[in-house]
């Protein structure tokens, strides 16, 4: 049977165009959590959080945060913290196997279910989760940064609220714009407690910067944090400026994501080289084998979400599908 090393080793390795900064200078913090950084403005205003490194291997949110903290970026409002998720696994990173530190034991973007984080289970994914847990109960707004398998453009994953969508629409970038409700093996950081509840005015997004490595995804990475900060009143244009990107956003396009394409074989394969957002015109076009039975897209205009079998396994989600919806 094929095993992941032989799916990893049949794929095109991308290039890596991007430095892995040296984060332990942000280790030692006043929070008393390791490599979380907070600024209080004294100024009301919304508690802000920018997240990298949920994933071990996402390094745009690193560099992104490496960036912020160097510069000395503090809140004109509100509170401003930085937090670097996953950083043993950062730690681990190979750059022959760019997609094996995503995590060490488990994905710890599954983990953010309060029976969970109470229960007596242990990973080293879970020990942090709980160690960030109190600051990111304090949370109102939160940007989660993360990057993809496979080179395509950024996308926003708003999450299953209204509100998500609407905060996406209202930040302008970028132009892909996904509703989902997360994965069923478990809760994401962005739908976490009031984050995932529409009557509570705290609220999430997930911007997925492009593929991990590419200097691209960096450049989208910095954008999206300054336009946040700027969003959420936390800082001024002027205060972000060397992160902005020149050019003008494009008009958005909002999609729902309808249903998870799960493998059940290790012989699972696309039939053309998808790297995401790709849209099927007709139903019952076949997209992929696994083993020997078709996959077909159950309705037409159906958009490719993040397809990759980088991580292909029996029960792994290897796309998801979406289709095309009004702007909030
Ligand atoms: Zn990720």
């Amino acid at each position: 049977m094929k095993t992941i090393e032989d799916v990893r080793a049949s794929l095109k390795p991308y290039p890596i165009e991007v430095e892995f900064p040296d984060i332990t200078p942000w280790e030692d913090s006043a929070t008393g959590v390791d490599y979380v950084h907070s600024f209080d403005s004294g100024v009301a205003g919304p508690h802000v959080l920018i997240m990298a490194l949920t994933h071990g291997n996402e390094v745009s949110g690193a560099i992104t945060l490496d960036r912020f903290l160097k510069k000395g970026l503090r809140p004109r409002q509100g509170r401003l913290t930085l937090a670097f998720g996953n950083v043993e696994a950062y730690h681990h990173f190979n750059p022959q196997d760019i997609d094996a530190t995503r995590y060490l034991d488990e994905d710890m973007n599954r983990v953010w279910l309060e029976s969970r984080l109470d229960g007596l289970e242990q990973s080293r994914e879970l020990r942090r989760a709980r160690e960030l847990r109190p600051i990111i109960e304090t949370v109102d707004l939160l940007l989660d940064i993360h990057s993809m398998h496979e080179e395509a453009a950024p996308i926003m994953m708003s999450g299953a609220c209204k509100k998500g969508l609407r905060m996406a629409a209202e930040l302008g970038v970028p132009e892909h714009v996904i509703a989902d409700s997360g994965h069923k093996n478990g809760c994401r950081l962005r739908d976490f407690q009031g984050f995932g509840d529409e009557s509570s005015a705290k609220n999430a997004l997930l911007i997925e910067t492009g593929q991990h490595v590419s200097a691209v995804s960096t450049k989208v990475a910095l954008d999206t944090a300054a336009r946040f900060l700027m969003l959420t009143g936390t800082v001024s244009e002027a205060d972000v400026a060397d992160f902005l990107q020149p050019v003008k956003p494009a008009p958005q396009r909002f999609l729902e994501v309808t249903e998870p394409i799960v493998a059940k074989t290790m012989d699972f394969r696309f039939v053309e080289d998808f790297k995401g957002l790709e849209q099927i015109k007709h139903a019952g076009t076949v997209i992929a084998m696994d083993g020997d039975d078709p996959v077909v897209t159950p309705y037409d205009n159906c958009v490719l979400i993040q397809p990759s079998v980088r991580h292909l396994g029996e029960g792994v989600t290897v796309v998801r599908l979406a289709k095309v919806i009004d702007a909030p």
